[in-house]
């Protein structure tokens, strides 16, 4: 995978307003892919990166191999 693929999955996260969106990558994989979701939850920590940091954070929990 290069960068430009990973950054492309970026922007299909990217639907939100604010059009930011993250993806996390982990040994040459996306593990986490999220948009800004602070508006749509009311929720200020909705950042992309947080729902990122969840994403990956619950994947630990539930012992997914990532
Ligand atoms: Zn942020």
């Amino acid at each position: 995978m290069t960068v430009d693929h990973f950054m492309s999955v970026v922007f299909e996260e990217t639907r939100s307003a604010l059009l930011v969106g993250c993806v996390f990558v982990y040994k040459n994989a996306i593990i986490a892919k999220a948009d800004n979701q602070v508006n749509v939850t009311k929720n200020a920590t909705r950042h992309a990166e947080f729902v990122c940091i969840d994403q990956t954070c619950n994947a630990i929990k539930d012992n997914k191999k990532i």
